[in-house]
């Protein structure tokens, strides 16, 4: 028999060493960790069985065994799972595969007592074994297969595998057990980790330990230790605020405390338990591509799979919990939860009522939606786009910032506080909130104390295409069209003044096809200039987003360029723009002009080597 060696991915490296030489008080989340697999490798083996049944042929029933034995110091951690053949060791227990894996070492500081504090906030896996064990034996069989694996490591560099028998599939743990955790070979320690933290795991969890009966050789006792009713079936006021915290850390994968907790049956026509949590921290997963939800489904208790599109729509993906159907077949497959009329019911009432708590939780802790909104906003807003029905209850509850400073409002709170005689909604679009606080186009609402929304995600292009108004009242961008910004109108200074027509000139001449048009702003105050887009053009900042994903056909549209002809440099220019040849004279000029403009914009220059050495002969020739 062969035993390969490999060394583990460096980052894993980096954590086993964390592990090894942990001082974390509460090295017992091993056992949690461990536990967890274990269930939910049943749970996968469960639902590969659905649509391959010869897989369950010698399954028997799911189970968890914990083998205690203080001769050996050892702590064995079986289940009857799907297991894993030797690609799954390999990609699963050497290198950092899953996401509270990466998002742990992300968070990783460097100060050793703070990185430490993180064990408990994530979990890290599978890897936590090497707090309490200074070797660890992984014995496994994938089912459906006959090979069997013996991963081994003492949790320093590398790990070897070899192959070897076990009888039926499943994943059998076995811990070493150091010596300064020998608590850990304590049968009561050992119940009271369990009862703590994995009370609620569906599968019987049975304790067996050596009997220290010297005559009986070999005289086991074995004890089932876990509750094993699901937590979401049983009655609220039988479960402590621990027992959900608990919950919701096994099945969200997730060791945050959830923000919201909403648990209820529904009875009637179609009945079913939800027990849904809303998490305080952002998964790591929230931006993937991919939107998908990660609710489980049960039927009468039976995991069925976290895979479900039709369970609650992709804007709600945050979500994390259980829904458990009376009335879906147990043995439903994938196939048949499309378009399953259930289903779609189930979802409705669920979004339905979720929505009706977030606005609930909007009126009486607005703090509390405060942030949650923060961190799940951008996602909840994708429902204005794309749910047609709730798309006025969503925009109901979403919150923005805006000019007014008021921190985060409501577009009611907008339309209260808008001037008289104002009948449209203003905002300005950004990458982030700073960069529109600095968009020189809000300048002329700022002196006019004309509110504006900061739109600052980039769903927010996509949903305003949806909303061209609220309450009958549109949404205008400030970079985008003339800005009516009334009194400056009948400005008959800026309207008669020979200088600044000169300058448009020299500027249109100049610029050419880079400008669509040069104008007075009245939107300006400060800044000399800034870009706009005429009035059936794209938005300049929904043009970005479109560039940066590839989606834009063509070139960009050319913009308006607005000069200020209260500020300084766009005077000093005109004056220049009326003497013979200033066409010449101002080309650098005007070329820098635009660039400024774009670098405002939080663009490049179109010639970024040009610009500077523009800008460099301005410098040499003002320091002669
Ligand atoms: P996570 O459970 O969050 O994915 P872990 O570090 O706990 O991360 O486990 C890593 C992976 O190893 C699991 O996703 C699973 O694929 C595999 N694994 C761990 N324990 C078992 C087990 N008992 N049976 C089958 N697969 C397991
Ligand atoms: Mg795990």
């Amino acid at each position: 028999m062969t035993t390969e060696k490999h060394g583990f991915e460096a980052e894993v490296s980096r954590l086993l060493h964390m592990m090894v030489h942990s001082v974390y008080s509460e090295r017992e989340i091993f056992l949690r960790e461990l536990i967890s697999n274990a269930s939910d490798a049943c749970d996968k083996l469960r639902y590969e069985g659905l649509t391959n049944a010869d897989l369950l042929k010698d399954a028997g029933d799911f189970a968890i065994d914990i083998r205690l034995d203080k001769d050996t110091k050892t702590l064995t951690i079986s289940d009857n799972g799907i297991g894993m053949n030797k690609d799954d060791l390999i990609s699963h227990l050497g290198t950092i595969a899953r996401s509270g894996t990466s998002a742990f070492m992300e968070n990783i500081s460097g100060d050793a007592q703070k990185d430490v504090n993180l064990i408990g906030q994530f979990g890290v896996g599978f890897y936590s074994v090497f707090m309490v064990a200074d070797k660890v034996e992984v014995l496994s069989r994938k089912a459906g297969e006959e090979a069997a694996w013996l991963w081994a490591s003492d949790g320093i560099g590398e790990y070897t595998i070899s192959s070897a028998e076990k009888a039926g599939s499943g994943t059998s743990i076995m811990l070493h057990i150091k010596d300064d955790a020998d608590e850990f070979l304590e049968v009561y320690r050992l119940k009271n980790i369990i009862k703590t933290y994995s009370d609620h795991i569906t599968l019987p969890i049975t304790l067996i330990s050596k009997s220290k009966d010297e005559e009986a050789e070999d005289a086991e006792t074995s004890e089932k230790v876990n509750d094993g009713t699901a937590l979401w079936a049983r009655p609220k006021s039988e479960i402590t605020e621990d027992q959900y915290k608990e919950f919701y850390h096994h099945v969200g994968h997730a060791y945050d405390d959830p923000a919201t907790t909403i648990h209820y049956r529904a009875e009637g026509k179609i009945e079913y338990t939800v027990l849904l949590y809303i998490p305080s921290q952002q998964p790591m997963d929230l931006f993937d591509p991919a939107r998908k939800t990660k609710v489980k489904l049960y039927v009468k208790r039976v995991f069925i799979t976290d895979d479900c599109e039709d369970l609650l729509p992709s804007y709600l993906r945050f979500m994390r919990g259980v829904v458990d159907s009376e009335d879906l077949p147990l043995n439903i497959s994938r196939e048949m939860l499309q378009n399953n009329p259930v289903m779609r019911s189930i979802k409705n009432a669920v979004t339905k009522r979720i929505l009706n708590e977030l606005e609930k939780k909007a009126d009486k802790d607005s703090d509390g939606y405060n942030e949650f909104w923060k961190a799940f906003g951008p996602v909840l807003k994708e429902g204005i786009y794309e749910d047609f029905e709730r798309r006025d209850q969503i925009l109901k509850i979403s919150r923005f910032e805006t000019t007014a400073d008021k921190g985060l409002s409501t577009l009611d709170d907008y339309l209260s506080r808008m001037n008289e005689g104002q009948d449209t909604i203003y905002y300005i679009t950004a990458d982030s909130l700073d960069a529109a606080k600095r968009s020189p186009q809000l300048e002329g609402f700022k002196a006019k104390d004309i509110e504006v929304l900061y739109f600052t995600d980039p769903v927010d292009e996509f949903w305003l295409q949806m909303m061209p108004e609220y309450e009958g009242k549109k949404f205008a961008s400030v970079t985008r069209g003339s800005a009516d910004l009334d009194e400056k109108k009948d400005d008959e200074k800026q309207e008669n003044n020979p200088e600044l027509d000169a300058l448009i000139g020299v500027l249109k001449t100049n610029l050419g096809e880079a400008v669509k048009d040069v104008r007075v702003s009245n939107r300006l105050t400060d800044s000399a200039v800034c870009l706009v887009a005429d009035d059936n053009d794209m938005d300049i900042h929904m043009e970005r987003i479109l560039k940066m994903h590839n989606k834009l056909d063509g070139a960009a549209s050319a913009r308006v360029m607005e000069i200020n002809g209260e500020n300084p440099l766009i005077k000093a220019l005109s004056e220049q723009a009326t003497k013979d040849g200033s066409v010449d004279a101002l080309k650098d000029a005007s070329q820098i002009l635009l660039d400024q403009a774009k670098i405002m914009e939080g663009d490049l220059p179109d010639d970024p080597v040009g610009f500077a050495s523009r800008l460099s002969a301005i410098m040499t020739n003002s320091f002669k």
